[in-house]
């Protein structure tokens, strides 16, 4: 829920607004641009159309606890967490489809709170996201509706077997980190060019591992050193 509406919803006297970190001395519209400009761009990020959706896409919507807008990961329930605003844009720029996002089929894997699935759909990917927690799928689905994104997919499973229903995919984002890259996901990817990206390592430390599919020949390139919860399943780490 956000904050705004929190804040006009109350009958009697107006209850005092409930601020947020980030949020306490500028707008969230201002605090976004901020995170953008001074994370993203400054960064090296500079893709135009990734720099509009992560302008758009409310991440306050996304967080319960903690600065939306800070450089930082934030925790989420069951011991998970939303990743840092420029690891999602360093995801999601290394998984970009050669002829852009718009029409696109992506899978993601680990919904988490629904953050990275909003920046696909704002890019105009149709998307579906798996995440093995029920209770993080429903809140996810309530905040992409929230947010304006309810053409989302949500489905609850084990993700390291992905989701064949929807195969092909031109993009693939595993937003957990595993050993690695679980088998059936590659088959899932599209031939044509196809990208996965994904943290690959230990449980403690991983390399955002990005994999092109061309044909049966798979192109992988190491990206940067990240830090990411466990991808918990058959093809990835143990409980
Ligand atoms: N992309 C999320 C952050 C994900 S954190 C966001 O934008 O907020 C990693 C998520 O992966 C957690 O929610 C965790 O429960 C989930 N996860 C771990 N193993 C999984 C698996 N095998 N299948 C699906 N989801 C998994």
């Amino acid at each position: 829920m956000n904050w705004l509406r929190l804040r006009s919803r109350g009958r009697g006297p107006t209850p005092p607004p409930i601020r947020i970190g980030a949020a306490r001395d500028e707008g969230l519209d201002a605090a976004r641009a901020r995170m953008v400009r001074e994370q993203i761009a400054a960064r090296g990020l500079r893709d135009a159309e990734l720099l509009r959706a992560f302008a758009t896409v409310p991440r306050h919507v996304f967080v319960e606890v903690g600065s939306p807008y800070a450089d930082e990961a934030l925790p989420l329930p069951v011991g998970q967490t939303i990743s840092q605003p420029y690891i999602v844009a360093l995801m999601t720029d290394a998984a970009r489809p050669a002829g852009g996002w718009r029409g696109t089929h992506v899978l993601e894997i680990g919904t988490g709170s629904g953050y990275q699935a909003a920046i696909l759909a704002e890019l105009g990917a149709e998307v579906v996201s798996v995440e093995r927690h029920a209770e993080l799928s429903e809140s996810a689905g309530r905040r992409l509706a929230d947010a304006g994104y309810e053409g989302v997919r949500l489905v609850v499973g084990d993700g390291t077997h992905g989701w064949p229903a929807g195969a092909p995919y031109d993009a693939v984002i595993v937003t957990a980190a595993g050993p690695s890259v679980p088998k059936p996901l590659l088959d899932q990817l599209s031939p044509d060019g196809g990208r996965l990206v994904m943290p690959v390592g230990s449980r403690v430390h991983q390399e955002l591992t990005v994999v092109e599919r061309r044909g049966e020949n798979l192109i992988p390139s190491l990206r940067d050193p990240v830090v990411f919860v466990p991808l918990i399943g058959e093809h990835g780490f143990g409980e």
